[in-house]
């Protein structure tokens, strides 16, 4: 049976996906049990965690549908204290159960998302592999080469300066001294090509891989600098995950001030271009992305449409949070961008500490007709969603295109 919802037939593991991105989650102590005995990933700690949380609260559950078997991830995003979170319990056989509203959710299986095997695995000079590839949902491969980010004023949502160690190579210091990258980038990728073939074979993988290079800002003087870098990362792993990537790899970042560097990452190898603008409108850039707006919304979306004549239509993708502004006034731009030839992905706003935020994380109801209606718009171009169902954990752009969501007709 599926979930009647406002204008909406949802099936029922996008339902509660949807529930727990706009309400958050909370885990009953015997949930917390089965997450420690079943080695649930925790919070990686890199880019963000949820507000008034620790970094033992397990990271991602995985939800399944039991008529047919679709599977989503979702993240388990903080409790959203102007709603009733879901509650996450567990039954006398330690099976995960889920409450909205204290009702129990039926014809759903969950599961945590597990660490995966290489979390717990060594490169030959004995560092973690942890320490250059990491896992969001279950088959991203992540590869952030430093910490922090030095964006000229950080973006409202984002805590990510929280977690840069005074001995961590930064995007600080990288920004301030070069000599910083030059001095550790060969050794650093001797060592990442090898944290990558060792992490390739972990079963987290074993379908595909989103394989995604990511990073914080470089300061607004030295993006040429930071897109030069990724070319020449992108150049050293492409060839050991060309038979387990799903896009190529995918190359998050602020463009370059030189458009023409853009060519670069094409012929370094990288599939897919992503600039993120987070907030689509002029003013809400202004307001929620301060840094990224000191360079201007043109500076990004010129870029967007410039890596269109690089890369082709189908591989430039921009993703927003949606939440810091209003669905009306977001779709109406998407649409724009969308007609340019951009495919739009979006994450639900959620609070992470760091933020210093002034919105509410949207509703249900305005996240279930946000993706619905983007889905429709990226269709009329023949767009597919980023990455899949079991990576996005904060977005329902496959389920929409996976149609999981379905208008009521009247
Ligand atoms: S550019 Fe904004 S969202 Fe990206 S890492 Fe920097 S502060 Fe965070």
């Amino acid at each position: 049976m599926s979930v009647v919802f406002d204008k909406y037939v949802i099936e029922e593991e996008t339902y509660l996906k949807a529930m727990i991105l706009s309400r958050g989650i909370e885990f009953s102590e015997k949930a917390i049990q089965v997450s420690i005995f079943e080695k649930a990933k925790g919070q990686n700690l890199v880019y963000n965690m949820p507000l008034n949380t620790t970094n033992s609260r397990p990271q991602e559950l995985i939800v399944i549908n039991s008529k047919d078997s679709y599977l989503v991830v979702v993240s388990c995003v903080a409790s959203n204290p102007t709603t009733t979170p879901v509650y996450l319990d567990a039954d006398e056989n330690h099976k995960l159960i889920a409450f909205i509203d204290n009702k129990k959710l039926d014809n759903i299986e969950i599961y945590f998302v597990k660490e995966p095997k290489y979390y717990s695995e060594t490169i030959t000079n004995g560092e973690n592999v942890k320490k250059y590839v990491s896992a969001c949902g279950l088959d991203e491969l992540n590869i952030i080469p430093w910490k922090g980010c030095a964006i000229s004023k950080g973006c409202r949502f984002c805590g990510i300066n929280n977690f840069v160690n005074k001995e961590d190579l930064s995007a600080h210091k990288i920004s301030k001294d070069k000599n910083q990258w030059y001095k550790v980038c060969n050794q650093y990728l001797d060592n990442l090509e090898e944290a990558v073939s060792i992490a390739k074979k972990s079963d987290c993988y074993k379908e595909h891989a989103h394989v995604i290079l990511i990073a914080g800002n470089l300061d607004n003087n030295s993006l040429d600098f930071e897109t030069a870098v990724f070319a020449q990362i992108t150049e050293r792993i492409k060839p050991l995950v060309s038979d387990i990537s799903e896009e190529g790899v995918v190359v998050v970042i602020t463009p370059p001030q030189n458009m023409e560097l853009i060519y670069d990452l094409k012929e370094a190898g990288v599939g897919k271009v992503v600039f993120n603008l987070e907030a689509i409108t002029e003013t809400g850039f202004e307001k929620y992305c301060p840094g990224k707006a000191d360079l201007g919304y043109r500076f990004f979306t010129d870029r967007l449409k410039c890596a269109i004549d690089v890369f082709g239509k189908r591989n430039v993708w921009t993703n927003l949070v949606f939440g810091l502004e209003s669905k009306d006034n977001v779709l109406e731009k998407c649409a724009l961008l969308i007609k340019d030839g951009v495919v739009i992905s979006a994450n639900v706003l959620h609070f992470d500490k760091g933020n210093s935020l002034d919105c509410d994380v949207p509703t249900t109801e305005d996240v279930v007709d946000f993706f619905y209606k983007l889905e429709v718009l990226n269709c009329q171009e023949g767009f597919f969603p980023f990455y899949c169902a079991k990576a996005l954990r904060t977005s329902l752009s496959n389920e929409a295109h996976d149609m999981r969501i379905k208008e009521i007709k009247n």
